[in-house]
């Protein structure tokens, strides 16, 4: 099936649902309008459907390989990996001043995600680049600046995060990795890391590697932990490459999926190193990066879920069993059965929803930097607010649209041969890595809930509403009667944010217990208010004689079918945040038994 990258919805998304226009009014991204963003998107798209997205397969068949101490990726990466570059894509967003394009980080969000749905394993060695170059950009010393950033934002260079260690996971504090001092300024790096993103490979010249260590008279703990970047090959003070570091893949993983990139354990015997930013300071600067992987991440779970709907949709629209209920046609296209259409429709409404929390995440995001002064605290706190939910909550429907594709491919979904079974498999990585879904929710209920008093969501419900009263004050009845079922959603957010609320800090393991219910329930509804904004643009655009009919209704039958099977929901998620913990903890003996 060819992949298309849906660049009208992606383009439309940002317009409406994360209001691009705010951005485009402010001094800094003044040349980056509307305009200017479609063309980008047009020919990310097309770097999309025409470089990435062929090898998706091969990437998938072949697998990165590891023989001899080297990693060698599948057939056709290294020369996709170079037209990539050559585009300028790793630097869209980075500073003019080291070769970037300076775009709105929404932009290259935006663009990502056309990358992620041809060939997500390809798309997450830039995705990791992206980190390296954002680190360095924010806490790097000049000389680091000078030295790696040129050639990162070139893509010549690749970067890595190294934080997971075999005992450290989730829990960074049990980062063991040794940091010695050279005697010379430097360090001497000795420890192990283990599924390392493109940790080595056959694409770029040199790789530079973020690592998280331990200086020796650090303390314990998550305030012990420094940054540090170690090369594979080290750099002259000119910037030519002198010998190997004393650093190597020990292996690469065998895994359920993305297949093409070549997850790494990683050993470093006395690697030279130098640190970044402060010591005992690395989490820190980490988390100054987090929320940008994490959004990058979430976008990966939008991008596999369209991926994986063309090509149910495309299955759909040629596989013949049974009579249509619709159009009582014998040996009708299962398209045209109520129940696969119902499958298509609400993947494709909840694709539309989480690429709107994403692209609205992205945009805050720039506005806390650069938009009007008086307002930045408050798209901070949107920014911090959306992060978890644009993780979670999309990875998740990432999954669930990629299940949904191989349903709808009966037998055929199960084979490997049509494609639908990878992505499933490649979908599944991404509620786990960059901090599990489990994670987010605990920082949603944990740090984000708290921010202000409860100001973040308070903020959300009140944007929520407004949209909510133009619903019910449009002409159009379909829009006009989903405003109840949405009214009755935002009403549950705000009882189960209530309820959160009261029991922090004085009842935690209840707090804990609801978190994952929490983070589903505000993802479910704050999508449907992305797509509510969607559906009143698509009204208003319907009035211009040259529309788009059938694609401006679609919007707004979509958020239709959402607001009856999502949103109508949201009672139940309500329960589940109050459920409590007492049932689980008297369960645990049981559970064993
Ligand atoms: C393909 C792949 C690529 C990766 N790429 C990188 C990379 O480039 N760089 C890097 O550093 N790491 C990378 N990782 C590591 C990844 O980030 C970790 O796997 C992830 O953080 C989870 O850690 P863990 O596997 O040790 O699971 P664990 O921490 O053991 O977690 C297991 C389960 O317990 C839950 N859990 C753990 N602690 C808590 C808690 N306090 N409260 C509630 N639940 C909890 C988790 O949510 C999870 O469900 C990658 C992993 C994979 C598989």
């Amino acid at each position: 099936v060819t992949f298309r990258a849906p660049v009208r919805d992606i383009a439309f998304s940002l317009e409406t649902a994360a209001g691009y226009g705010a951005l485009a009014a402010t001094e800094t991204y003044a040349d980056w309008d509307l305009e200017t963003v479609r063309t980008v998107l047009e020919a990310a798209g097309q770097v999309a459907d025409e470089v990435l997205a062929p090898l998706n397969r091969v990437g998938d068949a072949h697998g990165a390989a590891y023989a001899n101490g080297t990693v060698t990726t599948a057939p056709g990466f290294s020369d996709a990996y170079r037209q990539f570059s050559e585009g300028g894509w790793h630097g869209l967003a980075a500073p003019v001043e080291h070769g970037g394009q300076g775009a709105p980080k929404a932009v290259e969000v935006a663009a990502l995600e056309t990358f992620q749905a041809a060939n997500m394993a390809f798309a997450l060695g830039p995705m990791l680049t992206l980190g390296a170059i954002e680190a360095l950009h924010l806490v790097g010393s000049e000389r680091q600046k000078a030295l790696y950033l040129d050639k990162l934002v070139s893509g010549v260079w690749s970067g890595t995060m190294n934080l997971t260690e075999p005992q450290a996971g989730t829990d960074l504090a049990a980062v063991t990795t040794r940091a010695e001092p050279d005697g010379q300024g430097g360090y001497l790096l000795h420890g192990q890391k283990i599924y390392i993103t493109w940790g080595d490979h056959d694409c770029a010249e040199n790789i530079v590697h973020l690592v998280l260590g331990r200086l020796p008279d650090a303390p314990a703990g998550t305030k012990g932990i420094s940054l540090f970047l170690a090369p594979k090959h080290l750099v002259n003070d000119d910037g030519s490459l002198g010998p190997r570091n004393d650093l190597r893949p020990a292996g690469i993983e065998h895994k359920l999926g993305i297949h093409g990139s070549p997850t790494c354990v990683m050993a470093y015997e006395g690697a030279k190193a130098e640190l970044v930013g402060r010591p005992n300071e690395g989490l820190a600067h980490m988390f100054i990066m987090m929320n940008a992987a994490r959004l990058q991440v979430g976008v990966q779970g939008v991008g596999i879920a369209e991926r994986a709907y063309q090509q149910a949709l495309a299955y759909a629209r040629e596989r013949r069993q049974g009579r249509s209920a619709w159009t009582g046609e014998a040996n009708a296209p299962i398209f045209d059965h109520p129940d696969v259409r119902r499958m298509l429709a609400v993947s494709r409404a909840k694709i539309d929803a989480a690429r709107g929390i994403c692209l609205s995440c992205a945009v805050a995001a720039d506005l806390a930097r650069v938009g009007p002064e008086a307002e930045r605290a408050r798209w901070k706190l949107r920014e911090e607010l959306l992060v978890p939910i644009a993780k979670a909550w999309s990875t998740d429907v990432g999954v669930e649209v990629a299940s949904v594709g191989v349903q709808v491919h009966g037998g055929m979904g199960f084979v490997e041969e049509t494609g639908a079974a990878q992505h499933y498999r490649d979908a599944r990585i991404a509620p786990i890595y960059e901090g599990t879904n489990g994670v987010q929710a605990l920082d949603l209920v944990g740090r984000k809930l708290g921010m202000n008093g409860g100001q973040a969501v308070r903020d959300l419900v009140l944007d929520m509403r407004r949209t909510a009263a133009d619903l019910a004050a449009s002409a159009e009845p379909r829009l006009q009667s989903t405003e109840p079922p949405f009214e009755r959603a935002i009403e549950a957010v705000e009882a189960a944010t209530a309820w959160l609320l009261e029991r922090r800090g004085t009842s935690q393991p209840d707090v804990l217990a609801g978190a994952t219910a929490y983070l589903a329930l505000v993802g479910d509804v704050a999508g449907g208010w992305t797509l509510a904004k969607q559906a009143l643009a698509a009204e208003a655009a319907l009035a211009s004689p040259d529309a788009d009919r059938t694609w401006l209704t679609g919007k707004i039958a979509l958020f239709r079918v959402y607001a009856d099977n999502v949103l109508a929901a949201s009672e139940g998620r309500l329960a589940a945040v109050r459920q409590g913990a007492d049932a689980l903890h008297a369960l645990g003996e049981a559970l064993a038994a």
